[in-house]
């Protein structure tokens, strides 16, 4: 697509975009001149749905007129709330109603899943994940490997750019599994690098994973509600998301999780509760565990209501507006950014997130050189709500539901004057 760096064009890309209305249904802070923040950090926290507080509501309307007969009783019986969660997420990750549940929160189905999926031998105990990965990942995987005895030193496999470049090649990730299959018992990646805003080739890694006897797992927090996924399709083993990201759940949303129908009958070692006990005869509350089919037989507690409902209301969201769609603007909306930070003329910023937008989601991670922040203190002052990331990193991500082309132009206009 041609773009044009003007004010007029931006507009008229707005006039255009048939998903125009969706950004109404959000809430937007405000700016200290009370306009509308400029907000690009729904890679962090989505935005409030306006319908956020009708369906807290709801529960909390339940709670005091039906107290306990809430859970079976009412619109949305909280014995029943996760239901609806899950399979709309399916649709969202591109998965089976039956192979995803909303539970817990993401680092949590981390390490339980990971009871399940990592079970290293003597001979076959490494784990692979990219160099830089979210602190909180790296932490639960050396738990993991702590865990079971091994030495993280010796157990885990970073994959490094090269030299001089700051993103992964496919080839050079297939590469290291192939040249360490035999010792490789988990690849477990981010499937968009929070930092650099690279997407991995999933599908690649999950069949050379699988083809050297590897289990392969994802780390979805920023890919979940913005990458167009297919985990069912490409045999991923698992995967982990939380969905205040891209899926505008509130702070600290329930996190969403995703296990492949062929690893029900395997008789997996896992963690149990009583949420995860076949529900027909749950309460008849028998001493032997019998799991659920699907992955609710990885649940533990009962569900976390509050923190369901504002994912609710987002996922109706999700459902009006079409992922399909959602994904048309959301190639443009970046494409859009990509263009305009490109006609600036400086050395003072390099984008270092993919060019190819197949390679990326909703998110440029902009380099600032000499790890310059007060760049970024500056644009927070002029209304713009994005985040900078240590050492040297500002990180943009335009939504394709509730971010305009306008916000986009707004943004570089700003950018561009203080530079
Ligand atoms: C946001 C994020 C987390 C946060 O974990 P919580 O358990 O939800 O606090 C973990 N890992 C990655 C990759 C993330 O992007």
């Amino acid at each position: 697509m041609n773009f044009e760096n003007t004010k007029a064009f931006a507009e008229k890309l707005d006039k255009e975009d048939i998903l125009k209305e969706f950004r109404n249904k959000f809430h937007f802070p405000k700016h200290t001149d009370g306009s509308d923040i400029i907000y690009f950090c729904g890679n962090s926290l989505g935005l409030q749905p306006k319908t956020a507080k009708d369906t807290t509501e709801e529960v909390l309307q339940a709670w005091k007129n039906l107290a306990v007969e809430g859970h079976f009783d009412g619109a949305n019986p909280w014995m029943y709330y996760h239901d609806a969660l899950g399979n709309k997420m399916a649709k969202i990750v591109g998965a089976k109603p039956k192979e995803v549940v909303a539970m817990n929160t993401l680092t949590v189905n981390l390490n339980l899943l990971m009871v399940s999926f990592y079970r290293p031998t003597k001979t076959r105990y490494k784990i692979v994940i990219e160099a830089g990965a979210f602190p909180s990942d790296q932490y639960a995987i050396k738990s993991q490997i702590n865990f079971h005895g091994f030495e993280v030193d010796d157990a885990l496999i970073e994959l490094f750019p090269r030299k001089g470049e700051d993103t992964l090649r496919t080839e050079d990730i297939l590469n290291t599994i192939k040249e360490n299959g035999a010792e490789i018992a988990l690849i477990i990646m981010g499937g968009l690098n929070y930092y650099t805003g690279q997407a991995y080739d999933m599908e690649s890694i999950t069949k050379v994973g699988h083809e050297q006897g590897a289990v392969v797992g994802f780390d979805l927090a920023h890919g979940a509600g913005n990458l167009p996924l297919q985990l069912h399709n490409w045999q991923v083993d698992f995967a982990v998301w939380c969905t205040y990201k891209y899926m505008n759940s509130g702070p600290g949303g329930v996190g969403g999780v995703f296990v492949h129908e062929n690893n029900f009958e395997k008789d997996l070692p896992r963690f149990t509760g009583w949420w995860g006990y076949d529900r027909a005869t749950r309460f008849l509350m028998k001493d032997t565990f019998v799991p659920m089919e699907g992955a609710q037989g990885w649940q533990m507690s009962n569900g976390s209501i509050f923190s369901m409902a504002g994912l609710k209301a987002s996922l109706d969201i999700f459902e009006a507006a079409g992922f399909d769609k959602l994904q048309v603007k959301a190639k443009k909306l970046t494409g859009f950014l990509e263009f305009l930070l490109s006609e600036i003329k400086t050395d003072l910023i390099e984008i270092i997130t993919p060019k190819n937008p197949e390679e990326r989601g909703s998110q440029l991670s902009i380099r600032v050189k000499n790890s310059n922040k007060t760049l970024f203190d500056k644009i927070r002052a002029k209304g713009v709500i994005g985040d900078w990331r240590e050492p040297d990193v500002i990180r943009i991500a335009p939504v394709p539901l509730y971010n305009n082309f306008t916000d986009v132009y707004r943004f570089v206009e700003i950018l561009r004057q203080l530079i």
